[in-house]
Protein backbone atom coordinates (compact mmCIF):
# COMPACT_ATOMS: atom_id res chain seq x y z
CA UNK A 1 0.00 0.00 0.00
CA UNK A 2 1.42 3.46 -1.00
CA UNK A 3 2.01 5.28 2.16
CA UNK A 4 3.89 8.93 2.10
CA UNK A 5 6.84 9.27 3.73
CA UNK A 6 6.97 5.45 4.37
CA UNK A 7 11.00 5.31 3.99
CA UNK A 8 12.71 5.36 7.48
CA UNK A 9 16.10 3.90 7.16
CA UNK A 10 18.58 4.30 4.45
CA UNK A 11 18.52 1.28 2.02
CA UNK A 12 23.06 1.52 1.53
CA UNK A 13 23.65 2.16 5.17
CA UNK A 14 20.61 1.93 7.85
CA UNK A 15 20.74 5.33 9.28
CA UNK A 16 17.88 7.64 9.51
CA UNK A 17 16.51 8.69 6.69
CA UNK A 18 14.73 12.23 6.23
CA UNK A 19 12.07 13.43 3.55
CA UNK A 20 13.77 16.55 2.14
CA UNK A 21 13.69 17.91 -1.15
CA UNK A 22 17.71 17.38 -2.65
CA UNK A 23 19.32 19.96 -4.49
CA UNK A 24 18.70 19.95 -8.32
CA UNK A 25 15.04 18.34 -7.70
CA UNK A 26 11.17 19.42 -7.05
CA UNK A 27 9.90 17.25 -4.60
CA UNK A 28 10.49 15.39 -1.23
CA UNK A 29 12.34 12.29 -1.35
CA UNK A 30 14.15 10.17 1.73
CA UNK A 31 17.54 11.32 2.07
CA UNK A 32 20.02 9.43 3.99
CA UNK A 33 21.29 11.96 7.19
CA UNK A 34 24.25 9.79 6.81
CA UNK A 35 25.68 8.67 3.53
CA UNK A 36 23.29 11.13 1.55
CA UNK A 37 21.94 8.46 -0.68
CA UNK A 38 18.62 9.71 -2.01
CA UNK A 39 15.90 6.84 -2.37
CA UNK A 40 13.50 7.25 -5.23
CA UNK A 41 10.21 6.06 -5.04
CA UNK A 42 7.47 5.47 -8.00
CA UNK A 43 4.13 4.07 -8.73
CA UNK A 44 4.20 -0.31 -8.69
CA UNK A 45 2.94 -1.90 -11.75
CA UNK A 46 -0.08 -4.23 -11.55
CA UNK A 47 -0.36 -6.74 -14.29
CA UNK A 48 -3.55 -9.55 -15.09
CA UNK A 49 -5.65 -10.57 -17.78
CA UNK A 50 -9.33 -11.42 -18.41
CA UNK A 51 -9.01 -14.98 -19.14
CA UNK A 52 -12.12 -16.08 -21.38
CA UNK A 53 -13.87 -19.43 -22.45
CA UNK A 54 -16.24 -19.14 -24.76
CA UNK A 55 -18.73 -16.54 -23.32
CA UNK A 56 -17.22 -16.89 -19.58
CA UNK A 57 -14.98 -14.60 -17.65
CA UNK A 58 -12.54 -16.56 -15.46
CA UNK A 59 -12.53 -15.25 -12.05
CA UNK A 60 -10.72 -15.95 -8.69
CA UNK A 61 -11.70 -16.07 -5.20
CA UNK A 62 -9.06 -14.70 -2.79
CA UNK A 63 -7.52 -16.63 -0.33
CA UNK A 64 -5.34 -13.70 0.65
CA UNK A 65 -5.84 -10.24 2.53
CA UNK A 66 -6.58 -7.63 1.41
CA UNK A 67 -9.94 -8.19 0.32
CA UNK A 68 -9.79 -12.33 1.52
CA UNK A 69 -12.85 -14.05 -0.20
CA UNK A 70 -13.95 -11.47 -3.22
CA UNK A 71 -13.51 -12.38 -6.57
CA UNK A 72 -10.95 -10.93 -9.11
CA UNK A 73 -9.30 -11.43 -12.17
CA UNK A 74 -6.14 -12.76 -12.12
CA UNK A 75 -3.30 -10.12 -11.22
CA UNK A 76 -0.28 -9.44 -9.31
CA UNK A 77 3.06 -7.10 -9.20
CA UNK A 78 5.27 -7.09 -12.10
CA UNK A 79 8.29 -8.72 -11.11
CA UNK A 80 11.81 -7.36 -12.07
CA UNK A 81 13.38 -9.04 -14.92
CA UNK A 82 9.87 -9.86 -16.72
CA UNK A 83 7.73 -8.20 -19.05
CA UNK A 84 4.50 -7.27 -18.74
CA UNK A 85 2.99 -9.87 -20.81
CA UNK A 86 5.26 -12.44 -19.20
CA UNK A 87 3.77 -11.10 -15.88
CA UNK A 88 0.35 -11.35 -16.91
CA UNK A 89 0.86 -14.97 -17.84
CA UNK A 90 2.53 -15.73 -14.99
CA UNK A 91 0.12 -14.66 -12.62
CA UNK A 92 -2.94 -16.33 -14.41
CA UNK A 93 -0.83 -19.46 -13.31
CA UNK A 94 -0.12 -18.97 -9.99
CA UNK A 95 -3.16 -17.91 -9.11
CA UNK A 96 -5.88 -20.28 -11.36
CA UNK A 97 -3.53 -22.10 -12.58
CA UNK A 98 -4.64 -21.46 -16.29
CA UNK A 99 -3.14 -21.74 -19.76
CA UNK A 100 -3.75 -18.77 -21.92
CA UNK A 101 -3.12 -17.31 -25.21
CA UNK A 102 -2.86 -13.30 -24.81
CA UNK A 103 -5.10 -11.53 -27.29
CA UNK A 104 -3.85 -7.66 -26.62
CA UNK A 105 -3.60 -4.98 -23.76
CA UNK A 106 -7.08 -3.87 -22.65
CA UNK A 107 -7.54 -1.55 -19.80
CA UNK A 108 -4.49 0.62 -18.63
CA UNK A 109 -5.71 2.04 -15.18
CA UNK A 110 -4.42 4.65 -12.83
CA UNK A 111 -4.49 4.09 -9.09
CA UNK A 112 -2.31 7.47 -8.27
CA UNK A 113 -4.14 7.26 -4.70
CA UNK A 114 -2.43 3.71 -3.86
CA UNK A 115 0.32 4.79 -5.79
CA UNK A 116 0.13 1.40 -8.48
CA UNK A 117 -0.84 0.93 -12.63
CA UNK A 118 -2.65 -1.66 -13.53
CA UNK A 119 -2.56 -3.34 -17.04
CA UNK A 120 -4.60 -5.79 -18.34
CA UNK A 121 -4.42 -8.14 -21.33
CA UNK A 122 -7.39 -10.34 -22.98
CA UNK A 123 -6.52 -13.28 -22.99
CA UNK A 124 -8.31 -17.05 -24.23
CA UNK A 125 -8.02 -19.76 -21.92
CA UNK A 126 -6.18 -22.94 -23.92
CA UNK A 127 -8.52 -25.58 -21.43
CA UNK A 128 -10.55 -26.01 -18.45
CA UNK A 129 -8.43 -27.66 -16.36
CA UNK A 130 -7.07 -24.67 -14.56
CA UNK A 131 -6.71 -25.04 -10.70
CA UNK A 132 -6.25 -22.19 -8.28
CA UNK A 133 -3.08 -21.82 -6.23
CA UNK A 134 -2.63 -20.91 -3.01
CA UNK A 135 -3.43 -17.87 -3.26
CA UNK A 136 -7.15 -18.59 -4.62
CA UNK A 137 -10.07 -20.18 -2.70
CA UNK A 138 -11.40 -21.02 -5.98
CA UNK A 139 -11.44 -19.98 -9.73
CA UNK A 140 -14.64 -20.33 -11.58
CA UNK A 141 -15.99 -19.59 -14.81
CA UNK A 142 -18.96 -17.06 -14.74
CA UNK A 143 -21.04 -15.99 -17.81
CA UNK A 144 -22.22 -11.81 -17.45
CA UNK A 145 -25.35 -12.28 -16.26
CA UNK A 146 -23.62 -13.81 -13.32
CA UNK A 147 -20.81 -11.88 -12.63
CA UNK A 148 -20.76 -11.02 -8.44
CA UNK A 149 -20.02 -7.35 -9.08
CA UNK A 150 -20.81 -7.30 -5.35
CA UNK A 151 -18.01 -9.35 -4.37
CA UNK A 152 -15.48 -8.09 -6.72
CA UNK A 153 -12.43 -7.39 -4.44
CA UNK A 154 -11.03 -4.20 -6.89
CA UNK A 155 -12.43 -0.64 -8.69
CA UNK A 156 -10.10 -2.11 -11.28
CA UNK A 157 -11.48 -5.34 -11.81
CA UNK A 158 -15.29 -3.83 -12.18
CA UNK A 159 -13.66 -1.25 -14.42
CA UNK A 160 -11.84 -4.25 -16.61
CA UNK A 161 -14.78 -6.25 -16.33
CA UNK A 162 -17.22 -3.58 -17.56
CA UNK A 163 -14.89 -2.55 -20.66
CA UNK A 164 -14.80 -6.39 -21.70
CA UNK A 165 -18.76 -6.90 -21.71
CA UNK A 166 -19.45 -3.04 -23.10
CA UNK A 167 -16.99 -3.67 -25.65
CA UNK A 168 -17.96 -7.35 -26.50
CA UNK A 169 -21.91 -6.33 -27.02
CA UNK A 170 -20.49 -3.53 -29.52
CA UNK A 171 -18.29 -6.23 -31.10
CA UNK A 172 -15.17 -4.36 -30.77
CA UNK A 173 -12.36 -4.27 -28.50
CA UNK A 174 -10.60 -1.39 -27.58
CA UNK A 175 -7.54 -0.77 -25.45
CA UNK A 176 -9.14 1.51 -22.25
CA UNK A 177 -7.46 4.25 -20.41
CA UNK A 178 -8.94 4.94 -16.69
CA UNK A 179 -8.36 6.92 -13.42
CA UNK A 180 -9.14 4.94 -10.30
CA UNK A 181 -9.91 7.44 -7.40
ZN1 LIG B 1 22.93 5.95 4.15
Amino acid sequence: MFQLRSIKHCRSCGAPAQYRVPADDNRERAVCSVCGTVHYENPLNVVGTVPIWDEQVLLCRRNIEPRYGKWTLPAGFLELGETTTEGAMRETDEEAGARIELLGLFTVLNVVRVGQLHLYYRARLLDTNFAPGPESIEARLFNEADIPWEELAFRTVRETLACYFSDRRRGQFEVHCADIS
